[in-house]
């Protein structure tokens, strides 16, 4: 079976570095708010080309935090797009605020910046970019949108740690950048983690105060916060794989320019790449008109694959209170319809990634 993802073959590549960098952080005997994490913030600081990194407990609290200390909430409204991770929305409404959703590109499946100017309202205060599948949205487009009507442009890097655009890392773009260390991401840790960073020292100072409960100094609170602190440990292990994120990524570029150039299969379509921008395929995602077909035949060939993301967030059970209806948001719709994502990770053979290629390119739809 060729697996959609493993993350068993990364470790047994790096175990020893793990192990003693864990073994290290048990040892100091402090188990959060420690230097290691500390550490790790200035690390990914400086990978992301950003002054500051603020490292949290997961990806969905850096989203939250960003648009918190913004001062969104209650009455306001946010732009995000429908088709993403449903992280992205829950951030908004759990300020208070309105998560209006937006549709993507037909080809690009990115942020659209035509429907997002038709979606501004005097109600709007920010938009939140999501770097889908690792490719970076239309930022010039975007942040001159943003620019114009007065919003903040945050990005919901997630699925994108190191990718770039016209040569400047994601993280370095917008007002902030929230990044999650999810196990699956491309960087990810043992657990669950998460990061913001952000160019400008005022949201630093207030983020680490609001990651830390609200703290001003210990025990004395001036505003409502959160413990959405990250674990040693977590950080521990990120120190590691931070040092070889830069070559897991180039891999992952290696497997997609093979399928970009190899699979020619008329039925399947690929994600139309932005020639400023360089992708670090978080996933690998084609559409194709009977994707149940497509994912029996790989399945057949003992191919995984998976879906990312079969509904979209405008349409969301949850959501039904927004009063959202089937074709307000066509593209996100049959991107959720059609889309199946191929397997995609660092450590996918070359024989794995040419059997892939192989099947793919014998799937017919009779
Ligand atoms: C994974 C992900 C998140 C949430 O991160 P968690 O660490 O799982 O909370 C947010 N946005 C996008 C686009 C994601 O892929």
């Amino acid at each position: 079976m060729i697996p959609f993802f493993n993350l068993t073959r990364q470790l047994a590549d790096i175990q020893p570095l793990i192990n003693e960098a864990i073994e290290k952080a048990l040892s100091t005997g402090i188990y959060t708010g420690a230097e290691v994490v500390r550490d790790f913030e200035a690390d990914f600081a400086q990978f992301c080309q950003s002054k500051y990194a603020i490292a949290v407990n997961n990806g969905t609290s850096a989203l939250h935090l960003a648009l918190s200390v913004l001062g969104i909430g209650k009455g306001d409204e946010v732009i995000v797009p429908a088709n993403t991770f449903i992280s992205t929305a829950w951030a908004v409404s759990y300020t208070g605020a309105t998560p209006i959703f937006v549709d993507c590109e037909a080809d690009t499946w990115e942020i659209s910046p035509t429907d997002l100017q038709t979606k501004i309202t005097p109600r709007t205060k920010a938009v939140i970019g999501v770097h889908l599948y690792g490719q970076v949205f239309d930022y010039e487009q975007v942040s001159q949108i943003c620019q114009a009507n007065q919003l903040y442009l945050l990005e919901d890097a997630a699925q994108a740690h190191g990718a770039t655009y016209e040569g400047k890392k994601v993280g370095s773009l917008g007002d902030l950048a929230a990044f999650s260390f999810y196990p699956t991401k491309n960087l990810g840790t043992y657990g669950e983690g998460g990061a913001i960073t952000t160019q400008n020292e005022n949201y630093f100072q207030k983020i680490k105060k609001l990651r830390n409960l609200g703290a001003s100094e210990k025990y004395f609170f001036d505003e409502i916060g959160f413990n959405y602190r990250l674990g040693a440990v977590e950080a521990a292990v990120l120190r590691v794989k931070l040092q070889f994120l830069a070559q897991w990524n180039q891999r992952r570029q290696q497997i997609a320019q093979f399928y970009q150039q190899n699979i020619q299969n008329p039925l399947v379509k690929m994600q139309k790449t932005n020639p400023q921008a360089t992708s670090v395929y978080h996933l690998f995602v084609i559409t194709t008109p009977n994707r149940d077909k497509f994912r029996d035949f790989l399945g057949q060939h003992n191919i995984q694959t998976a879906l990312h993301y079969p509904c979209p967030c405008h349409l969301q059970a949850a959501y039904k209170f927004l009063a959202y209806r089937p074709g307000d948001l066509p593209n996100a719709e049959y991107l959720a319809a059609h889309c199946v994502s191929l397997p995609m990770f660092a450590e996918l053979t070359n024989s794995e990634v040419e059997k892939i290629v192989e099947v793919i390119n014998k799937f017919l739809n009779f």
